[in-house]
């Protein structure tokens, strides 16, 4: 994913609406581009932050979009480990029937 697509994915991210792979793509440029970060950071000031500012809240920006962006990698976390889940199934699903094929064929 270069810049110009994280970006993008900004707002999407904000509001909870990108999928899952996009989610693990947009958080893995993050990791590594501060550009996309700072982006990120004021996104997320303009349209969370002034709406609590305006409440009377007090708001920890840092620690606001922190809790976010670890909120989200659990979520990618457990999206990989179903992913992940899904083929070991799949693999055993093929090993039982090879083994019935096996099985039919040669006995
Ligand atoms: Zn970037």
């Amino acid at each position: 994913m270069n810049c110009k697509e994280a970006e993008k994915m900004i707002p999407a991210f904000l509001v909870k609406q990108l999928n899952n792979r996009d989610l693990n793509e947009f958080l893995m440029h993050l990791e590594d581009c501060p550009e996309c970060m700072e982006e990120l950071t004021i996104q997320y000031l303009v349209m969370i932050g002034t709406s609590l500012i305006e409440e009377g809240k007090s708001f920890n920006l840092r620690k606001a979009l922190n809790d976010l962006l670890s909120d989200a990698w659990k979520t990618v976390q457990k999206w990989k480990l179903l992913v992940f889940a899904s083929y070991i199934v799949e693999l055993i699903t093929f090993v039982i029937m090879a083994i019935i094929l096996i099985v039919v064929i040669f006995v």
